[in-house]
């Protein structure tokens, strides 16, 4: 069994987030009450909400929940909120539609927003309309995986890893997140992120479900050697393998 596949067989047994989903910490939930009135409220939950690694300087917006500069337009980047608000637009006319969707964009059109204080621009938002977290919808999910395979996928092919023909990632939707809690910590390795250059054909689902093993993994002390977390499936002509091996040759902390 290789690496990613053990990685892939950690996540299914361990962590049950939907696909393209990471446990993040919300801070705000934007209540979506009448006509014409958005509530701003501090919220404070981690739970597992669409997310995906973005690039370059296109907007990517996420689904149902994103920061404060992509819903509200806080900081000024009108593309990134303009996009946000259009993605939710064809979500709520698209197949994946779910009732409060449309009512959101009928309720919200126009509405003024009342807080008692304004969140950063990358404070994360999510809403709510009527009681219903739009991104807990599995309506959002599969719209989600819908996005991530537009965005993020290559060509069918054989998966490396399950051994489906399946829809190929051309880049993993999500990269592994630096441990909060020890900033010393730094990631030596991801895994690889051009399926085809690397010459480890990957599909979308097994890639985002390995990387979320990781990113469980790279958070949790446990799984740490000393003060450096590592994790590779990367060819071994990879220079930074040459510190992975002379790493593990080096004794134990406390040995
Ligand atoms: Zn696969």
């Amino acid at each position: 069994m290789t690496v990613l596949q053990r990685l892939v067989q950690y996540q299914q047994a361990n962590l049950d987030a939907p696909l393209y989903y990471r446990i993040r910490n919300v801070p705000w939930v934007l209540d979506i009450v009448s006509n014409g009135r958005a509530d701003l409220r501090p919220w404070n939950r981690r739970g597992p909400v669409p997310v995906m690694r973005r690039s370059g300087t296109r907007p990517m917006p996420f689904l149902a929940v994103d920061t404060a500069e992509y819903i509200l337009g806080v900081g000024g980047h009108t593309e990134r909120t303009k996009a946000f608000w259009d993605q939710m637009f064809a979500w709520a006319v698209s197949p994946n539609t779910h009732p409060a969707v449309a009512a959101l964009l009928l309720l919200v059109h126009d509405a003024e927003v009342h807080g008692s204080t304004a969140p950063e621009p990358r404070d994360r938002i999510a809403i709510r309309v009527a009681g219903y977290f739009l991104h807990q919808l599995d309506e959002a999910v599969t719209e989600w995986a819908r996005i991530i395979e537009a965005r993020k996928g290559a060509g069918t092919g054989m998966c490396s890893v399950c051994g489906q023909q399946q829809r190929l990632a051309a880049s993993l939707p999500n990269a592994i997140a630096t441990p909060v809690s020890n900033t010393r910590q730094q990631p030596l390795l991801t895994v690889p992120l051009r399926a085809q250059t690397d010459g480890l054909p990957l599909c979308l689902e097994c890639g985002d479900r390995a990387s979320a093993a990781i990113d469980q993994l790279a958070n949790d002390p446990g799984h740490h050697y000393g003060d450096t977390y590592v994790f590779s499936p990367v060819p071994a002509t990879h220079t930074r393998i040459g510190n992975l091996l002379q790493l593990l040759h080096q004794p134990a902390p406390g040995t």
